[in-house]
């Protein structure tokens, strides 16, 4: 069974193809610069398929029908290609940013669940207009073949009220749906379920604290396998220190920007969501780079990291709390999974919660999943690699063989 997982954009498509029988990747690409003067494709082959690994195209790419024509046309080649035609192709699963409060698990794509997801555009103007320029493109162009939605928002359907609800006037919930969504849904449930698994227990029995921190970066309290709190608010912009993201503010800076400095609204966004976080503080939002900047002695970088995993420690001591009792801490993404440096701060002064990190395990560059807590560890803390994609593609292959 191979499943073609789409995650298209505003102006880029990133895809994969899986093969299903055995969980392994076929061929991942990205087209980038839709609708720009020059775009690309860069499409990669894996080892194994026995196929040349990586083919790069430079053209104009006007829209998304184009994008995905020229991706198809690759996966399907002759020669350079892993398949022989788009009949091979048993499903495509489409990533969602937003679904709102509509859609609590993936769903497959009717005509209903467009105009679903095209009513949560204005929730997410930023994602769901590409998402469904992706959707509209598959369905012409794999006509009879299940498209499914997965989305980011669907395991944080169970966040009770009292955690959803922002202190607003209520009519704003009642008429515009403001409130906590919470987003890298599926990266949070695909983690919890791996960690359950490594713990030997089943996942509705796991009490978990699941932590991605990649350029984005977000935290959930998971309580018997379901969220039940979440970093992320209305909008991927709320709560933790991202690579240009603020996360948490203070609300009442806007008004003081607007005052002070003139700014208008938009100005505000965009330099809360592309000026602020580790950028914002030490010029840099690429984790790597910080890191070469404190070895040289960068005081504004050492000051980005410390605030970054101080607010990290603060959202781990208060989802303690929210639990109650808790079975594992769980790190992924770029940073999470690599960098033993922000774990380790991220983690300062929680011995006093059972929390005891073995530096050696944290230090050590394991590919894969690896416990590094102590065995006396009464909160277990493991680092286990998220896969979106596979992800996606699990639940595409799920819902169709239900
Ligand atoms: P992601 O969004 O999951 O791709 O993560 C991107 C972030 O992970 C960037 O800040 C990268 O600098 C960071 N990252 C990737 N590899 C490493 C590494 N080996 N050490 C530290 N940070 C890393």
């Amino acid at each position: 069974m191979k499943v073609l997982v789409i995650n298209s954009g505003s102006s880029s498509i990133k895809y994969q193809l899986l093969d299903m029988e055995n969980e392994i990747v076929l061929v991942s690409g990205l087209v980038e610069r839709i609708g720009e003067e020059s775009g690309d494709v860069t499409n990669k082959v894996f080892p194994g398929t026995d196929r040349q690994a990586v083919t790069r195209i430079e053209q104009t790419i006007p829209d998304h029908r184009t994008g995905m024509e020229l991706a198809v046309d690759l996966i399907t080649d002759r020669d350079k290609g892993v398949i022989k035609g788009r009949g091979e192709i048993c499903a495509v699963g489409h990533r969602v940013v937003h679904g709102g409060e509509n859609f609590h698990e993936p769903t497959i794509v009717t005509d209903e669940v467009i105009l679903a997801i095209e009513a949560t555009v204005p929730l997410a103007p930023l994602h769901n207009p590409g998402h469904l320029d992706g959707i509209r493109v598959a369905m012409e162009l794999f006509p009879g073949i299940s498209q499914v939605v997965v989305f980011d928002t669907a395991f944080h359907q169970t966040i009770p009220p009292h955690a959803y609800m922002y202190a607003l006037p209520y009519e704003l919930y009642e008429k515009d749906r403001l409130r906590r969504y919470g987003f890298h849904g599926t990266s949070h449930k695909f983690v919890a379920g791996e960690c359950a698994r490594l713990l030997g227990k089943p996942l509705d029995q796991c009490n978990l604290i699941t932590v991605h921190l990649g350029n984005g970066c977000s935290m959930t309290a998971v309580k018997n396998g379901k969220s039940v709190d979440t970093s992320f608010g209305l909008t991927p912009l709320e709560g933790l220190v991202m690579g240009t993201r603020s996360g948490d503010i203070d609300p009442a800076i806007h008004a003081f920007l607007a005052h002070n400095k003139g700014m208008d609204i938009d100005a505000i966004d965009v330099m809360l969501n592309k000026e602020s976080g580790l950028k914002g503080l030490c010029g840099m939002n690429d984790m790597r780079d910080v890191h070469a900047a404190i070895a040289r002695g960068d005081d504004k970088a050492k000051l980005a990291l410390d605030v970054q995993a101080y607010r990290n420690r603060k959202y781990i001591g208060s989802y303690m709390a929210v639990l109650s009792r808790v079975d594992a801490i769980v790190f992924t993404a770029g940073i999470g999974e690599n960098d033993a440096t922000v774990r380790r701060e991220s983690l300062k002064g929680l011995e006093c919660f059972g929390v005891q990190i073995d530096e050696t395990a944290n230090t050590s560059h394991v590919h894969g999943s690896l416990r590094i807590s102590l065995d006396g560890s009464s909160v277990a803390v493991w680092v286990v690699p998220t896969n979106e994609e596979l992800a996606i593609a699990r639940e595409t292959k799920l819902i169709l063989t239900r």
